[in-house]
């Protein structure tokens, strides 16, 4: 009896792995389709100076897809880079980033994620130099966000991708600093512009003293390179003011703002406005 029990739950097992993978290659070739389709959109999430002054907004792709309902980057970004699929989806994320930045009433920041599917094509700072020309978008406002992982693949390759990056006058963000193979040594080699403090640290700071020590640590080191820190990730005010002690320079998270389509708030406001 037992027996019969095992093989039926060996059935059951091995269709609902069958089931995982037809999931998969569904959801593989719908998002082959989605860009063509228009279902991929942007949401953008304020990035503050510690004073409150608003520098500018990282841009976090969505999919809208068309059964399924909204599905988050981290669901479909990781099948996109196994599928193939993430260059046509890094394309339109650059140029739609810059162009909507470039249509803003007031010249902030536009900070991009690469993939590092993306940092090791050939052509990114070419890809780069078109999507500034064709939106008109100012090199000086636009920031690309790579993570310490794409770093580390090929040092010397990686080093002169990010200097033809940054000759073209673009800024450079290390993103999810301190969860990665974090070493030292690329905050000395690579000509970066703002490290982002992973939330992970956030999200501890006041709970441990142990991750106090960390985030003193990571924002005396960025300043002795002369480099800013940005913590994300930040949801209460008890954070948000150990951060602001500690001498954190930016600031982003729920707190501040969550991620939202720049265009539908501003119809949204016209029409309350309207309204009352
Ligand atoms: P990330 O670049 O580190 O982006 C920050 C993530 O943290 C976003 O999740 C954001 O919504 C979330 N977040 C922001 N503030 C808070 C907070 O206060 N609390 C919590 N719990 N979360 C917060 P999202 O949008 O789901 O994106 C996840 C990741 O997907 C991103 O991490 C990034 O690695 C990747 N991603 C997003 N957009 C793109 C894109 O256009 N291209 C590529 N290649 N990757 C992207
Ligand atoms: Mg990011
Ligand atoms: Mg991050
Ligand atoms: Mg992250």
């Amino acid at each position: 009896h037992a027996k019969h029990e095992g093989r039926g739950a060996i059935r059951l097992f091995t269709s609902a792995m069958d089931q995982q993978l037809r999931d998969r290659r569904a959801l593989e070739h719908d998002l082959r389709l989605a860009v063509e389709r228009g279902e991929l959109y942007l949401e953008y999430q304020p990035q503050h100076h510690r004073d409150g002054t608003l520098m500018g907004y990282e841009a976090l792709v969505r999919w809208r897809h068309p059964v399924r309902g909204v599905i988050p980057p981290g669901e479909f970004i990781p099948v996109a880079e196994q599928s193939g699929a993430i260059a046509q989806i890094d394309d339109w994320v650059l140029m739609e980033a810059c162009r909507e930045a470039a249509s803003w009433d007031r010249p902030l920041r536009v900070a991009v994620n690469v993939s590092a599917a993306q940092f090791r094509r050939e052509n990114l700072d070419a890809q780069v130099r078109r999507a500034l020309r064709d939106s008109g978008l100012p090199a000086g406002r636009l920031e690309l966000e790579i993570t310490e992982g794409v770093l580390i693949e090929n040092v010397p390759r990686a080093k002169r991708t990010m200097q033809s990056l940054k000759s073209l006058g673009i800024l450079i963000a290390l993103d999810d600093f301190g969860t990665g193979y974090s070493s030292l040594s690329y905050l000395e080699a690579f000509p970066l512009d703002r490290i982002k403090l992973d939330r992970s640290f956030v999200a501890a700071l006041g709970q441990s003293e142990r991750s106090l020590a960390i985030v003193r640590a990571v924002i005396g080191l960025a300043h002795g390179l002369g480099v800013p820190v940005l913590a994300e990730g930040i949801e209460t005010e008890a954070q948000m003011a150990l951060l602001v002690q500690e001498g954190c320079d930016e600031m982003q998270g729920y707190l501040l703002g969550r991620p939202r389509r720049l265009e539908a708030e501003k119809v949204e406001r016209a029409v309350r406005r309207a309204a009352s």
